[in-house]
């Protein structure tokens, strides 16, 4: 029977770096994945794929859109979705493929099969194929299963009409009217696809916001921006039944006056969160304790009720991003050789691929409030930036939190162009404990759309604001 210093279990995000940490430390170690490729749902149906089509999508937009104002002209543009999709697939195999090559060089074994315990230091690996199963000694687990959609209990999804994220990155027409259920992250960065390749798009939201978890004033401007694309949108919604006749689909929801409204459409995307995922693990026979929503619970050091068994990512408690997975992965990598590593969790940025880009980081406003906190607001908007005009991106502004009486910089909201990558220096500037004038007082090239984080971190700091 084969031995290992630490077995993961999931090849995500979470998975993928944690073995390759444990790797690079010294570990002997093992990573269980039961589908033929590695990389989870970030790299196969999640981050990757999404953003692929997102780029797609907005080349023929602008094509379709905006080049006629920058004086080019086009004739007969068309959409070959076959194309689009096999593209897409193209780049899913390439960053997959850059996983499976990480595990070679950093000599981690990748065990292909579901993997479950048979007690806490014992794992068995069944072939997805069948055949038979490989057991396995491990003195450690890191437990990174992920999630799948959630489904509403009343809405049957057949994946060819009513489908999740999953189906929608491998759609190979563009529907005639999507009905998206759900106004969070996956749900608007896929009706943005769709609507921007010619699709009608509805947004059906439970909440009277979109984006809800962000900072409001985010959800405000993106639905007021996304509406000029042509979204529709319904918010305090509530959806009550989806429906399939042949190649027509339709969405019942009572609106915020109680009164039954209906959506009638050819495809219906159910997006509605993300749900932990432990099926098959067997997590009964090392004992492992779950908690409410389906999580495994996890104390310190994000390590079970069970000695030498961890958790990470989306099937623990936390934002079920890519990127918390990984500092996660990393974390307990280092924790298993006694290091002492350190998350902070307040700076993992939230981020919605949508045009414009949407991102935060630090508390939201409605935060501060409630926690009776003095802070002060600086904003700058994109429509006074020298860069945006120029790209014609003027929508969208910079939002610094900052504590009214020291400075520091508490929370920064960003709705605007490229401020996925922007975000970065919010994250920075707020590690490293800056107040709003530190920042202020950064010289920042000309032009770029950082120099509006700038501008911003001047607002909060006296009214300094330059440019406005
Ligand atoms: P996962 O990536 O879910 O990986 C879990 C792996 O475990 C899977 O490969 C699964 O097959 C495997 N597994 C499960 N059980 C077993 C078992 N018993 N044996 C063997 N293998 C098993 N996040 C971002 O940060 N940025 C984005 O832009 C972004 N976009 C997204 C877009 C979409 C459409 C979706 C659906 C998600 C997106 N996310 C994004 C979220 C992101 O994909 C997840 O937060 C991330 O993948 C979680 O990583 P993980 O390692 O915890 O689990």
């Amino acid at each position: 029977m084969n031995q290992y210093d630490v077995t993961v279990i999931g090849s995500g995000p979470g998975g993928y770096v944690a073995a390759i940490r444990c790797a690079q430390l010294g570990l002997k170690t093992a990573l269980i994945e039961k589908y033929p490729t590695l990389g989870g749902t970030c790299l196969n149906v999640g981050c990757i794929p999404s953003k692929a089509l997102l780029d797609s999508s907005e080349h023929y937009h602008n094509a379709h859109s905006v080049f006629e104002e920058h004086g080019i002209g086009l004739e007969n543009l068309t959409v070959d979705m076959n194309r689009m999709i096999d593209r897409k697939a193209g780049v899913v195999k390439a960053n997959v493929d850059g996983i499976a090559y990480l595990m070679k060089k950093n000599k981690i074994d990748v065990l292909t099969g579901v993997g479950s315990f048979l007690d806490k230091n014992h794992l068995s690996i069944a072939p997805t194929a069948g055949g038979e199963a490989q057991q396995i000694e491990t003195k450690n687990v890191i437990i990174a299963t992920g999630s799948k959609p959630t489904v509403l209990p009343f809405i049957a999804q057949d994946k060819q009409r009513i489908i999740t994220s999953t189906e929608a990155l491998n759609i190979r027409e563009v529907p005639k009217h999507m009905i998206v259920i759900g106004g969070g992250v996956i749900g608007l960065e896929m009706a943005s696809v769709y609507a921007r390749l010619g699709a009608k798009v509805s947004v059906v939201e439970f909440m009277d916001s979109l984006i809800p978890t962000m900072d409001r004033g985010l959800g405000k401007e993106l639905k007021r921006v996304l509406g000029k694309i042509g979204i529709e949108f319904f918010l305090s919604h509530k959806v009550t039944g989806a429906t399939r006749d042949g190649d027509t689909v339709t969405v019942t929801a009572l609106n915020p006056k109680g009164e039954e409204v209906k959506f009638e459409g050819d495809y219906c995307l159910v997006a509605v969160g993300r749900v932990p995922y432990t099926a098959g693990l067997n997590l009964e026979a090392a004992g492992v304790q779950m908690e409410e929503r389906g999580r495994i619970k996890v104390g310190e050091h994000l390590q079970t009720n069970v000695p030498g068994i961890y958790a990470i990512g989306d099937v623990i408690r936390g934002a079920m991003l890519a990127h918390k997975a990984e500092e996660e992965g990393v974390y307990v990598a280092e924790t298993i050789v006694g290091q002492k590593p350190h998350i902070n969790y307040l700076l993992i940025p939230g981020v919605v691929y949508t045009w414009p880009e949407v991102a935060g980081v630090g508390y939201t406003e409605e935060q501060l409030k409630e926690q009776g906190k003095a802070y002060k607001v600086g904003s700058f908007p994109f429509k006074a930036s020298g860069r945006a005009r120029a790209s014609g991106d003027t929508d969208g502004f910079v939002k610094v939190l900052a504590d009214k009486t020291t400075d520091e910089i508490l929370g920064v909201h960003m709705i605007g162009p490229r401020i996925a990558d922007l975000i970065a220096e919010a994250v920075t500037a707020m590690e490293f404990r800056a107040s709003a004038e530190d920042v202020a007082r950064m010289s920042h090239s000309h032009p770029t759309y950082a120099e509006a984080m700038k501008e911003a971190c001047l607002a909060a700091t006296e009214n300094r604001a330059i440019h406005m």
